[in-house]
């Protein structure tokens, strides 16, 4: 048996009052005692002074294709398998030394990630998507989902749990990394839309609609998706939060609004323009996820990591920033965000995202203390994913 222990401790839910002592025998935890107890005969303790020990952070919205880099989509086509695998192994490397011990990816390139599932070794728990499902032409076209009509959208999500996805991906508006798609403008009817929640939802699997424009996160709430990404709602001329729709969404789905951008960073001048001719811009976007919060709806800390230079695999601690920050989300809840909630969007309750006896022993202790100073949560000083610990060089 080991433990950590730190003077501070989030449990995923909550802050624990005097730290904790997290005890762990292979890859799972088997108790957590109050930080100034005694460890257990024969136990060796790794002592975090002045640091925080929370689960593993979630990131609930991530492209393992992506390398980051400037033209991290649009590279994707012109890659080997062997290349495209290397950039797979990069991102979860990255991930894993940020202290990032679990993913959802949402934008696999055909089945290159789902097919690594079963994979064993240093890497996150991966929940996958397969290629998102998208219009003929439609957001993220290239990715290898381009569908229409109902018994065709039924079919793609059947083709996906066969193939061993933990959620589906739907595209209902255009994207800002898709030239010649409308963000403001909806890719699938409501007949259509129902038909991939109704199906999925048969085979048990969760559906979360890509959604930047007003009416495809409404028409995605109308036919009863289980998360929206992104939620822009934006209307051309900037965002837009009717009343209904807000108490709709505290009511319903819950919310990756893709916050996290890497300070000092600006997105492409070609992503900056597609944003700026529907009046979107970070700022904006910041207060409106503002507005959410307020409204009550359930936000989770996931990104769009690996989409480009703004977005850096690992980076889910700039997003909870955010929601702690300029989006006015209390410190537990934005840290829920990133670990118990986030864990419950991507199926991985009772797994992880608390420390508790019984869950995986995903653990991050920081360099700092998480409760004066949020920016801790991007300086891991320990990163544990199921048992076993994170080189982090
Ligand atoms: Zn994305």
């Amino acid at each position: 048996m080991r433990g950590y222990r730190a003077p501070r401790a989030f449990d995923g839910e909550r802050f624990l009052d005097g730290g904790a002592l997290v005890l762990v025998e292979g890859s799972t935890i088997v108790g957590v005692e109050p930080g100034t107890a005694p460890a257990p005969e024969g136990c060796v303790v790794t002592d975090l002074p002045a640091s925080t020990l929370l689960p593993g952070l979630i990131d609930t919205h991530v492209h393992l294709c992506g390398d980051g880099g400037p033209r991290a989509l649009d590279q994707i086509p012109e890659l080997d398998a062997a290349a495209l695998d290397a950039v797979v192994t990069a991102a979860e490397q990255a991930s894993l030394r940020a202290g990032v011990t679990a993913v959802r990816d949402l934008g696999d390139h055909r089945w290159t990630v789902l097919q690594r599932a079963g994979r064993d070794g240093e890497r996150p728990t991966v929940v996958a998507a397969g290629p998102p499902i998208t219009s003929p032409g439609g957001h993220c076209w290239s990715m290898g989902g381009e569908t229409s009509g109902v018994q065709a959208l039924r079919h793609a999500v059947r083709e996906r749990a066969e193939r061993g996805a933990g959620v589906v991906k739907v595209m209902a508006s255009g994207g800002v990394l898709t030239p010649g798609t409308d963000l403001t403008a909806c890719q699938f009817s409501l007949e259509e839309l129902r038909a991939v929640v109704d199906e999925a939802h048969r085979l048990g699997l969760p559906v979360t609609a890509h959604a930047h424009g007003l009416a495809a996160v409404e028409r995605g709430v109308a036919a009863g998706v289980d998360g929206i990404e992104h939620c822009s709602c934006l209307t051309g001329s900037g965002t837009h939060l009717p009343a209904e729709l807000a108490a709709a969404l505290a009511a319903g789905p819950v919310v990756c609004p893709t916050v996290g951008f890497l300070p000092g960073v600006d997105p492409p001048p070609h992503v900056q323009a597609r944003m700026a001719a529907v009046g979107a811009t970070v700022e904006q976007h910041l207060s409106h996820v503002a507005g959410l919060y307020r409204a009550g709806v359930s936000l989770l800390a996931g990104t769009d990591a690996g989409i480009g230079p703004v977005k850096p695999h690992g980076g889910v601690a700039y997003a909870v920033a955010d929601l702690a920050g300029p989006c006015g989300v209390p410190l537990a809840d934005a840290l829920t965000a990133a670990t118990a909630r986030a864990a419950r969007a991507c199926g991985l309750g009772g797994r992880t995202g608390r420390l508790a006896a019984g869950y995986d022993a995903d653990l991050l202790g920081t360099d700092g203390d998480v409760t004066t100073d949020v920016t801790a949560l991007q300086r891991p000083r320990v990163v544990v994913a199921r048992g076993r610990e994170v080189p982090l060089g």
